[in-house]
């Protein structure tokens, strides 16, 4: 019998977040210093097959029903169809889903969606492109704005823009949003989190989901979505009207912590029951030494019970996490 990943709260997991690498193409400002990080040895990455071994588990074993590929940034694992494949051959059949930059993907949404996956989020904080290289620091607004293309032409849909606003860009809230709609895109702005490498973070001049509201308000008329929002993190709002939405996701100022259903895996093979975890539990030593399906599901059930209730951003005791959001899995 399936015995699903139960907290002490009562939640239960069933999405699961897979980095599939630390590297990223990019180095955006709110996540990776401009030299980049002291990237994690080939040889601590999970391979293929230890993967899909970990994926099989969580389907059939743990009742995880979506899966969500990130990093880093995931188009740079030669391996990412292969292992589509295997997670769209696992019954019962997860949704699947991938986090990316959208650098490379003009050249491998069709392949990727042939390998069996759903839907992809493209992160794109601005469309302009002398902002796009200020917050990159890469000049690849264009190939950016050719990978959303091919990813509707794809059928990955509904293609999902993730844009986070730094300090001082509200304003690019606006022409995100004509642009979304234009295209048919749905565009979910995320309030900024302390989970860059330089821990530079500062909650008095994040870009809040009310400042957020209060710009797109100058152009547009927002109406709340009528729908229950469950464990989904984003609130949802009609744009003038319909069919277009917009989603605000308000980590910081309205946390949805109560609700989460995630668990990460790290690139390295840890198990993360949150973004801020302090603790992990290490699925990769026992990969390697030789444990059975059994062992490593009932070590991965074990570790939910360290999820915490929430991320406590605003105690007076909270500590961002050691290791920054590209080796977390965003
Ligand atoms: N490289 C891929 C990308 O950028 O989409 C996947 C990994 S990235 C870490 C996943 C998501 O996390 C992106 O949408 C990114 O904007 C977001 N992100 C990164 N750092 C963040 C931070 N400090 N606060 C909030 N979101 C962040
Ligand atoms: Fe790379 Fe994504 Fe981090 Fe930007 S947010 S540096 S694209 S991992």
């Amino acid at each position: 019998m399936t015995t699903g990943l139960v907290d002490r709260f009562g939640r239960v997991a069933t999405d699961l977040r897979v980095s599939l690498t630390d590297r990223c193409n990019l180095r955006c400002r709110y996540c990776m210093p401009a030299e980049g990080l002291a990237w994690m040895a080939n040889a601590r990455v999970l391979t293929t097959a230890e993967l899909c071994r970990l994926l099989t588990i969580a389907v059939r074993d743990l009742g995880i029903t979506v899966v969500r590929f990130t990093g880093g940034e995931p188009l740079l694992r030669a391996d990412l169809g292969a292992v589509i494949a295997h997670a769209a051959g696992l019954q019962p059949r997860p949704e699947l889903a991938l986090t990316t930059n959208g650098v490379s993907l003009a050249r491998r949404a069709s392949d990727l969606r042939a390998a069996g996956l759903d839907r992809v989020n493209v992160s794109l904080d601005t469309v302009d492109r002398t902002a796009y290289l200020e917050v990159t620091r890469r000049d690849r607004l264009d190939d950016v704005l050719a990978g959303l293309r091919a990813a509707q032409a794809a059928g990955l849909t509904p293609v999902k823009v993730n844009a986070v606003l730094g300090p001082g860009r509200v304003g690019d809230a606006v022409p995100l949003l004509e642009l979304c709609l234009e295209a048919g895109y749905e565009l979910r702005i995320i309030e900024q989190m302390p989970l860059d490498a330089g821990h530079t973070w500062e909650r008095s001049s994040m870009v809040t989901a009310d400042a957020v509201l209060a710009a797109l308000a100058t152009r547009f008329q927002l109406t709340p979505a009528d729908e229950p929002r469950g464990s989904a993190p984003a609130e949802r709002f009609v744009v003038d009207g319909g069919p277009g939405t917009v989603g605000v996701i308000a980590s910081v100022t309205r946390p949805f912590c109560g609700d989460c259903d995630r668990v990460r895996l790290t690139a390295d093979g840890k198990i993360r029951t949150c973004l801020f975890s302090e603790e992990e539990t290490d699925l990769m030593s026992l990969l390697r030494s030789g444990a059975d399906d059994t062992a490593i599901a009932g070590t991965w059930r074990a570790a939910m019970l360290g999820k915490q209730a929430g991320h406590g951003i605003d105690d007076p005791t909270f500590l961002q996490p050691t290791r920054p959001m590209s080796a977390i899995g965003g």
